[in-house]
C-alpha cells in the first residue's frame, strides 16, 4: 500500500474479491519470462525486461495472442508452473484477491512438447501453496484453444483423464472470429456427462451470436468478456432471466481495443440491463494490470460507489466455483 493512496482504492483494495477470468498464462511478467528463459536455455527476441514491455503495445486479440504464445515458450517444467502461479498469487494477496479461478490452455504447451503433467502439478501444487500461504481459494479451468481443431480438443480432455476429478471447469479461448463455439459441443458434452461444466469466452471480437451459440450447443454457465452482447436484445433478455454470469475484463478490452476508452465501455449499459456483470483482469502481465487496478479504474471512469463493486463482487462469489462454506464465508464478509 502506497501512502497517496486513496480512502477508495484502499477500501476497493480489502474488498475479498473473486476473480473468475484469469489466464495463468497471461500473468507471465517480462522479468520472469527473462529468468526462465535463463534456466530453461530459451532464447528470447526481445535484449530486455523493456523491450518486452515495449511490445505490449496490442492493435487486437490476434496481436495480442501472437506475443502471449511466444512468451509462454518458456514455460517447460512443473517448477515452471509452479513459480508462474506463486508470482501471481503473491500480488493477488496485495490486490486484496480471496479467490482465483486459473485457465490454463493445456494444447499450447502439449504442441512446445510439454506434457500434461507439468501444467496440472505445477499449478495444483501453487494452488495448495496459496491456499496455506495466503489463504486464498482458487479453482482450475481446463481451456481450449477454439483456432486449432475441436477433435484435438476432445482427445487432450480424455488424455487428462487423472486430473478429471481436480478440474473445475473446462473453458473456450484464444482467437474468436471466425471460430464460432458450436465446433466444440462434443467435447464440452463428454465434460458435462462427467459432471464438469463449461464456460466460454464468446462476443468479445465475435459477434453476439457466438454468444448464443455458446449457451445452446456449449450448454456453458457462465461467458468471458459476453460485452458485444448488447447488439441483440433478445439475447439480453435470455442473459437477464437466466442471469447468466459475464466474467467482463475492463483494461483488456480497451488495451485490444474492444472499446476505444474505458470510458466509453459498455460496462454501465450491461448493469443498466440488468445483466449479471462480474470485474476481472484476464491477461494483467500484457493488459496493464491486476484486479485492483481493475477495480480502481472502473471507479474513476464510471464514478461507482462501494455499494456497486459489493454487488459485482457477490455476484463473482456466487457465480464461483467453490466450497459453498467458502462462498458464504465472503458472502458474509461482504454484507
Ligand atoms: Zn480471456
Amino acid at each position: 500500500m502506497t501512502t497517496s493512496e486513496t480512502a477508495m482504492t484502499t477500501w476497493l483494495r480489502e474488498l475479498p474479491k473473486a476473480e473468475l477470468h484469469l489466464h495463468i498464462e497471461g500473468t507471465l511478467e517480462p522479468e520472469l519470462m527473462f529468468a526462465l528463459a535463463d534456466r530453461n536455455d530459451v532464447t528470447l527476441p526481445y535484449d530486455s525486461v523493456e523491450a518486452v514491455r515495449a511490445a505490449y503495445d496490442f492493435e487486437d486479440l490476434p496481436s495480442f495472442l501472437n506475443l502471449y504464445y511466444q512468451g509462454m515458450g518458456v514455460l517447460h517444467t512443473q517448477a515452471d508452473f509452479f513459480d508462474l502461479a506463486m508470482a501471481y498469487f503473491a500480488r493477488a494477496r496485495e490486490d486484496g484477491v480471496a479467490h482465483v479461478e486459473l485457465s490454463f490452455d493445456p494444447q499450447a504447451h502439449l504442441v512446445r512438447g510439454v506434457p500434461l503433467e507439468a501444467p496440472f502439478e505445477g499449478l495444483l501444487a501453487a494452488c495448495r501453496e496459496a491456499e496455506s500461504r495466503y489463504g486464498i481459494s482458487s479453482a482450475l479451468i481446463m481451456s481450449f484453444l477454439r483456432d486449432r481443431d475441436p477433435a484435438e480438443a476432445l482427445e487432450v480432455f480424455e488424455r487428462a483423464a487423472p486430473w478429471h476429478s481436480v478440474v473445475d471447469a473446462v473453458g473456450l479461448d484464444s482467437a474468436e472470429r471466425d471460430h464460432p463455439p458450436g465446433r466444440f459441443a462434443k467435447v464440452f458434452a463428454r465434460a458435462r456427462a462427467l459432471g464438469i461444466p463449461g464456460v466460454a469466452h464468446a462476443g468479445e471480437e465475435g459477434p453476439a451470436t457466438y454468444i448464443r451459440e455458446a449457451l445452446e450447443t456449449l450448454d456453458v454457465c457462465r461467458v468471458d468478456h459476453g460485452v458485444r452482447c448488447l447488439e441483440d436484445a433478445d439475447l439480453v433478455a435470455t442473459l437477464r432471466e437466466r442471469q447468466i454470469p459475464l466474467t467482463v475484463c475492463p483494461l483488456s478490452n480497451v488495451k485490444l481495443k474492444v472499446t476505444p476508452t474505458l470510458t466509453e465501455h459498455p460496462l454501465p449499459a450491461l448493469r443498466e440491463a440488468g445483466l449479471n456483470v462480474t470485474l476481472n483482469s484476464d491477461d494483467p502481465a500484457y493488459f496493464g494490470g491486476g484486479m485492483l487496478d481493475n477495480y480502481v479504474a472502473c471507479h474513476d471512469a464510471f464514478g461507482w460507489t462501494r455499494d456497486d463493486f459489493i454487488d459485482m463482487t457477490c455476484n463473482a462469489v456466487q457465480a464461483a466455483f467453490m466450497a459453498e462454506e467458502r462462498r458464504e464465508a465472503l458472502l458474509e464478509r461482504l454484507a
